[in-house]
């Protein structure tokens, strides 16, 4: 799992490439390069998710207190800021909701909407990272770690980028945290909703916590926070760090070690992306020269297309995310990414991708050191026959016939056009 390369402020390089090509010999990398602590795990989570959706498809009610949620003898699912202002929350009863504020429009669920927008929401947080980590529909986690940023600055940069897209192309606000662990990071990411954007460095993870109230704190709820305050007199996250462990021992019992090691920012967890072997397919290449020809790296960047694809053909999945990776000499690394709008088995609509997101990825046209090709957004399902024309039927079958004969003779003996173009030009 890629996320386990990085440990204490040590980022493992990638080993040697992972397919061999005749030409290009693998060239062995350093083992370890020592970074600084960079916050390089983000938790994100989508503003009042559910009226956002909504929003989307209707802009004239942005602006309106609205909510979404049944209207008889329902509950309010989620509500806008503006309905908030007026004392709605979640879950209130609609009716409750109705006496409050008057003139609340009542939104109905709208089936299906919200999956499909979430799903578009952790697509585009995987053109930035490949380990994201979806927790909820509208609140996850992404580990940098991989993306080589070696800055805050760098790392803040992309993530208010991916903020910024995720409002441009699903209209959806979201808000962000940064910090070294997932702890920090997710209380960071609810400070300052809508739109928030916290960020921690690592190493001030207690001054961070120490004014807030102790309710901030994952496990800590209303009455926990009540009780702790009236019995207490503990009211801030610092009332906490600043007792001795006597005095905790006595508080919070057994558990005393946790609730000081959290109230510190202490976190170990790791970014964890669920059935890790299914969520993604991808191959990367080491040049044992580095290679500055556009022609040439879109040509192995099609090879491992072909490559994949089989591999995902053969796992009866399908892939909907397409990532080209590239990284420089000096190790710097750019991935750009796009989702397909239904998951495919075949090469043709990914060929299309290879030029404009390596284009988009290779923004200095140094020579490059390396490039990858990544497929995620992995759908196991069976197709849906009609969501095929007639044409992708034959492409199908046609790659399976050649997928056949491949295994059978053990390499690439039929090979596509574009790797032919190549082979020519060498000999
Ligand atoms: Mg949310």
């Amino acid at each position: 799992m890629a996320s386990r390369k990085f440990l204490n402020g040590f980022s493992f390089c990638a080993g040697p490439p992972l397919c061999g090509n005749a030409g290009l010999v693998p060239r062995q990398l350093p083992t370890i390069v020592p970074t600084p602590a960079l916050p390089t795990v983000v938790h994100l989570d989508a503003d009042a998710f559910f009226v956002s959706c909504e929003l989307a498809l209707k802009p004239e009610l942005r602006g309106t207190k609205c909510a979404v949620g049944g209207r008889e003898r329902g509950i309010i699912s989620s509500a806008s800021y503006e309905a908030r202002a007026c004392g709605i929350y979640t879950p209130m009863p609609t009716a409750r909701a109705l006496q409050v504020c008057p003139s609340l429009i009542m939104l109905p669920h709208t089936s299906g909407l919200y999956s499909k927008v979430s799903r578009q929401m952790f697509d585009l947080c995987e053109t930035l990272t490949p380990i994201v980590q979806r927790n909820s529909i509208d609140e996850g986690y992404l580990d940098l770690g991989p993306c080589g940023f070696t800055t805050e600055v760098e790392i803040e940069t992309h993530v208010r980028q991916l903020q910024q897209r995720l409002g441009d192309e699903l209209q959806i606000p979201v808000s962000f945290g940064l910090a070294a662990n997932k702890l920090v990071a997710q209380i960071a990411s609810k400070l300052r909703k809508p739109r928030g954007f916290v960020v921690v460095t690592p190493g001030t993870e207690e001054e961070f916590l120490a004014p807030l109230p102790l309710g901030k704190l994952p496990g800590i709820g209303a009455k926990t926070e009540a009780a702790l305050a009236a019995k207490h007199g503990l009211k801030l996250v610092r009332d906490i760090t600043s007792r001795n462990d006597t005095e905790l021992k006595a508080i919070f019992g057994d558990g005393w070690r946790d609730m000081l090691a959290t109230a510190r920012g202490v976190d170990e967890r790791l970014v964890e992306t669920e059935h890790d072997d299914a969520k993604s397919y991808s191959q990367q290449e080491t040049f044992s020269a580095d290679i500055g020809d556009f022609s040439e790296i879109e040509r192995i960047a099609k090879r491992m297309v072909d490559e994949l694809l089989a591999k995902i053909r053969a796992d009866k999945k399908r892939v909907r995310t397409m990532t080209v990776k590239v990284r420089y000499p000096d190790f710097v690394q750019e991935a750009h990414g796009r989702s397909l709008e239904n998951a495919t088995d075949l090469e043709a609509p990914f060929y299309a991708l290879v030029a404009p997101l390596l284009r988009a990825a290779w923004q200095q046209r140094r020579p490059l050191r390396l490039v990858s090709v990544k497929f995620s957004g992995v759908d196991d399902e069976p197709a849906q026959l009609e969501m095929f024309a007639q044409s992708d039927e034959k492409r199908r079958r046609l790659a399976d016939v050649l997928d056949r004969l491949n295994a059978s003779r053990g390499s690439a003996v039929v090979q596509h056009g574009h790797q032919l173009a190549k082979r020519r030009g060498a000999s």
